[in-house]
């Protein structure tokens, strides 16, 4: 969605009031109303415009209080979103407005105009820019930058280092002094100095962005992405969507189509912009028919996990493949032909093709008993997990930073990355699983449960969840009965 859509021609110039600048009605429209309004409403903004108008009219009549003012009044965040979406930069459209004072405005406008405020000066900081080149610029003489700057130490802190981008919004009296300023000093904080009595006074404001909880539903036609995208979803909760339910649903072989997702999340977000997405906080996947949860709970020692909805673990004391998102190109057997050697042998493992530098994650929490070169599987690491299991990589590129001999390694952590080294017909790994010194396939096993939700507190836990996963089903509900209309 481009912002430039409410550019100037959407409005005939009948509804202009030239009284003041085009650019002080404009925005004032955009923050009466709210902008995801506009947005959705866009081609049909005029009927809006003329409301505002109308309103800005009648309070020009009232009182001489410009309504520039009142706009620099409200928080600054919401200036901003209104100033992004004006079409022209404040020098423009006063050029705009003094055209059509001279052209096209009647008289009577004309004769207005000079009791009318000016409106509010925005200049954007360009790359060399500093405070006095943005004060020249605004057309703000030396000696009221030595005010502002003289009337804090904070307000000279904060001005002393601009940055390019960084917008100055100017606002002037009738008498053309300079009566305040507006400064966006990031996403989330401004500044706001202002003539009093006393001089300049300066303040603050840090906004805080709200945090919401999200509810989306996706299902698959070919992959997870592509719906998770459609969705709403950015491509790294995806990732973690899929990294949830890694330990029952292998990503790569399970999905089909129809397969469908749902998820609860956290959003930041600062009036209509989405900042961030946050935790997944509730998620249910139906998978070939069979449905899986997980909900995200702290306990009271402070860890986080994923949880099914009844309380289980999530985790399980093995992932299910050490590629994400790769294809298997060869399965477990216990006699083959070798492509290579040209003889019938056992193919003890699961190769996984993927591009060259593919990340390879350690399947299980363990001790790196090999991180080196080991014959025909080139480049190696071998991982012992508890007495009991190992698991083996072999043809990798290279190894992960950290992962070497007797170093420990985390599950899921990236140990290497896909190569060929080795007896290897292309890019892939071969992942071999071992229990008791047996070789063993791991698409196989039954992979063991990590520990429940303790008994103590399954009450709180129960206590959270529900209402998740009751506000999962309702929204579930709401958006099918939608989707039918
Ligand atoms: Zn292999």
């Amino acid at each position: 969605m481009t912002q430039k859509d409410t550019k100037a021609p959407l409005y005939p110039k009948s509804h202009i009031l030239a009284a003041s600048g085009v650019a002080a009605l404009l925005s004032l429209a955009l923050l009466v109303f709210p902008s995801r309004e506009v947005e959705a409403k866009k081609p049909f903004i005029h009927p809006e415009m003329e409301s505002a108008s109308s309103q800005i009219e009648k309070t020009d009549d009232q009182e001489p209080e410009p309504p520039s003012i009142d706009a620099a009044a409200l928080p600054f965040a919401m200036l901003e979103s209104s100033m992004d979406r004006q079409p022209v930069t404040t020098e423009q459209s006063t050029e705009q407005s003094s055209q059509q004072t001279g052209r096209d405005a009647p008289p009577a406008t004309v004769a207005t105009a000079p009791s009318a405020p000016a409106s509010p000066k925005v200049v954007t900081a360009g790359k060399g820019d500093t405070l006095s080149t943005v004060f020249a610029k605004a057309g703000v003489p030396a000696s009221t930058l030595q005010e502002v700057l003289g009337s804090s130490k904070e307000a000279a802190k904060q001005l002393g280092h601009i940055k390019a981008g960084q917008k100055f919004e100017f606002t002037f009296a009738a008498n053309g002094e300079l009566q305040a300023l507006h400064a966006k000093l990031d996403k989330l904080k401004t500044i706001e100095i202002r003539k009093s009595a006393q001089g300049f006074s300066v303040k603050h404001e840090t906004v805080k962005p709200e945090m919401r909880t999200v509810y989306a539903r996706g299902v698959i036609d070919s992959s997870l992405f592509p719906a998770a995208k459609k969705a709403g979803l950015s491509h790294s909760m995806a990732l973690t969507l899929s990294n949830i339910f890694a330990y029952d649903i292998d990503f790569a072989q399970d999905i089909r189509r129809g397969d469908e997702f749902e998820v609860i999340y956290e959003e930041k977000r600062l009036g209509s912009k989405r900042l961030q997405q946050g935790n997944i906080l509730a998620a249910r996947f139906v998978n070939r028919g069979k449905t899986y949860t997980a909900v995200r709970y702290t306990n009271k020692q402070g860890a986080t996990n994923y949880y099914t909805a009844d309380g289980n673990s999530m985790r399980k004391a093995f992932i299910r493949t050490p590629v994400d998102f790769a294809r298997i190109s060869s399965r477990f057997s216990n006699g083959r032909r070798h492509p290579i050697l040209n003889k019938i042998r056992a193919h003890k493992g699961v190769d996984y093709a993927a591009p060259r530098g593919t990340p390879i994650r350690a399947t299980g929490d363990g001790k790196v008993k090999l991180a080196g070169r080991k014959g025909g599987y080139g480049n190696t690491v071998i991982i012992q997990h508890g007495n009991r299991q190992q698991t083996l990589y072999a043809h990798m590129q290279g190894f992960a930073k950290g992962v070497r001999t007797g170093s420990t390694v985390k599950q899921g952590q990236i140990i290497g990355y896909i190569g060929t080294t080795g007896l290897s017909t292309g890019p892939h790994l071969h992942y071999e699983f071992q229990i008791n010194g047996v070789h063993v396939d791991p698409l196989s096993q039954k992979l063991r449960m990590a520990d429940p939700i303790v008994r103590g507190e399954k009450q709180r836990f129960l206590q959270q969840t529900q209402s998740l996963m009751a506000r999962m089903n309702q929204e579930k509900a709401t958006m099918l009965a939608m989707d039918k209309r």
